[in-house]
């Protein structure tokens, strides 16, 4: 069989990318450029959410150079593809109102499913709302940012015109769930709704944060899509052919849930594709449908930190299995979820040490959700249509995101162990036609060293195991 890795990457359109200095990676199949804007990219001191995206294209972009030099001594033939996704709603000559309603239309199609209209409206028109409060009105919120107010150019005069950009609107405070027994509501200022939807601070509304919604919008679309073509052509015509898909989109999702953003992320990309492919007025495996089997998906998060948006949007639905893998959440964020005992039958958590290696611990944690995904395929009336992976690496030894004293010690070599094991184990022990479809979707990872390395050893090595 080949295996083709399809990596789908999301752009912003040519005018939101400015002047700025930008990676550009090739693509040889398609003679395509994907172009990553790296500027303006550090929203705090961590979370370099374009340069992560970029190292990692480049990296693959290495890997597929280097399989086209070697002669296939394979277990399987497989093959990089990349496809860039551009959405191009937000037009140089559109007004910000346009754009805000183009948004908050691509996020609701797209992610409406599991996270409220409130919060979706919200990330949609909040920028503009603070730009308008005007400096006096905003002072002193944003003062905390790490990211300073720059210039930028406009594209839409021949005149380059320097505009000032307001500071990021990061939430001062947060709701009074626990102490409040009153009811409590988001209200209607643009502030007070920061606060009400955010769990954290390190989640900021900034500048360029609707065109990139609505991208990663277009980006998980294109990977729903890409499912149902693949899975309807597997149902009516045996090609020998499988994609394995790894999306990279401008922000990461598994810590967003229903009605809340946290953790860098704002919407959650693996949640909406598993809800989106277990529809049922999605088309997929014919004799599946007559044998009245239940479309069902399974997320397994490898991210350091548990996937707790992710767990939380599925809680009450059988239909979607969640296992994380992550920190303790004694030792590291998000701190008060994540525990060993709070799982259910949607729910697999399995916490782990600070200090945790790939031989001590995280090998066999790894086996154990790869057997519950097992299980959950054969259960009599699933159709396991995803196994979607929410791919933190995090992970990585002494990566500078843990908790002082905290992290995991994984190295590159584990990552091609990890890549490995989810192949043969998913594919060995899978046995239904057609298999599931396979999709990597990026999270977290703040050592811009490796990270690069890592993503390609993962993902590479699944499509060279995957059968
Ligand atoms: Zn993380």
């Amino acid at each position: 069989m080949t295996v083709r890795l399809l990596v789908l990457s999301a752009v912003l359109p040519p005018n939101q990318n400015d002047n700025s200095s930008c990676a550009i990676v090739q693509s040889e199949q398609e003679k395509d450029l994907v172009v990553v804007d790296c500027t303006k990219d550090a929203l705090d001191e961590f979370n370099h959410p374009r340069l992560r995206r970029t190292l990692i294209l480049e990296a693959l972009n290495k890997q597929q150079q280097q399989q086209q030099l070697l002669s296939d001594g394979e277990t399987n033939d497989w093959r990089l593809e990349f496809r860039r996704v551009v959405h191009f709603t937000a037009s140089s000559s559109s007004s910000s109102t346009d754009t805000t309603a183009a948004a908050a239309l691509c996020c609701q199609q797209v992610y409406g499913r599991v996270h409220s209209d409130g919060l979706i409206q919200f990330l949609a028109t909040a920028w503009n709302r603070w730009c308008d409060l005007g400096e006096a009105g905003r002072d002193p919120i944003g003062t905390m940012s790490n990211r300073q107010t720059t210039t930028t150019s406009s594209s839409t005069t021949a005149n380059t015109v320097a505009a000032a950009i307001p500071p990021p609107l990061i939430p001062a405070c947060t709701p009074l769930l626990r102490c409040h027994t009153m009811p409590q509501r988001a209200g209607n200022h643009v502030i007070g709704q920061a606060s009400f939807y955010a769990t954290d601070t390190c989640t900021p509304i900034f500048d360029t944060l609707v065109p990139e919604l609505i991208s990663d919008a277009a980006l998980v679309q294109a990977a729903i899509e890409t499912v149902v073509a693949t899975s309807n052509t597997s149902g009516n015509n045996k090609t020998d052919e499988s994609n394995v898909l790894y999306l990279l989109p401008h922000h990461p999702g598994h810590h967003a849930a229903y009605d809340c953003m946290g953790g860098y992320c704002y919407l959650n990309h693996a949640a909406a594709l598993a809800s989106h492919l277990t529809s049922t007025s999605v088309t997929n495996n014919a004799a599946a449908l007559q044998k009245q089997e239940r479309k069902v998906a399974a997320i397994l998060d490898v991210d350091y930190h548990v996937g707790n948006g992710t767990a939380a949007i599925f809680h009450d639905n059988d239909n979607v299995l969640v296992i994380s893998i992550h920190c303790d959440p004694d030792c590291d964020y998000p701190f008060h979820v994540g525990f060993a005992d709070d799982g259910n039958a949607s729910t697999l958590h399995l916490p782990l040490p600070p200090g945790t290696t790939w031989d001590d611990a995280y090998r066999s944690a790894l086996q154990q959700g790869l057997d519950a995904i097992v299980s959950f395929a054969q259960c009599e009336n699933h159709n396991l249509v995803a196994v979607i992976v929410s791919l933190g690496l995090d992970t990585y030894d002494q990566d500078p995101c843990a908790i002082r004293r905290a992290g995991f010690a994984l190295t590159a070599p584990d990552y091609l162990a990890m890549g490995e094991l989810m192949a043969t184990t998913l594919s060995r022990n899978i046995e239904r036609q057609p298999k599931p479809a396979i999709v990597f979707v990026q999270e977290g990872g703040y050592r811009m060293d490796v990270i690069g390395t890592a993503a390609a050893n993962v993902v590479t090595s699944f499509a060279r195991h995957w059968s």
